[in-house]
């Protein structure tokens, strides 16, 4: 009963850990990572790559990742974010 069925292969660090607080689902459309998704992206909440507190960062397909920052930028949500 050692390890069998972990299947953390690619993930590690705070994504592994993102992707274990979410349950294994994206937080954006909330569908499971399945490996045919490919790659899980970190997104972070606040805007700052520089912010790799936990609790700032989600773990997020990366077509969604993409379109959660489409979204931000045209709705103005994130404005208080955007340092151009
Ligand atoms: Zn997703
Ligand atoms: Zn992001």
């Amino acid at each position: 009963m050692a390890g069998v069925g972990r299947n953390s292969k690619l993930y590690s660090g705070p994504t592994a850990e993102a992707i274990k607080r979410q349950k294994g689902k994206c937080s954006h459309c909330n569908r499971k990572f399945m490996e045919m998704d490919g790659v899980v992206e970190l997104h972070h909440i606040d805007g700052n790559h520089n912010n790799w507190f936990r609790l700032n960062l989600v773990a997020l397909h990366r077509e969604c990742h993409q379109e959660v920052h489409s979204k931000r930028i045209k709705d103005g949500l994130d404005k208080r974010a955007i340092k151009a």
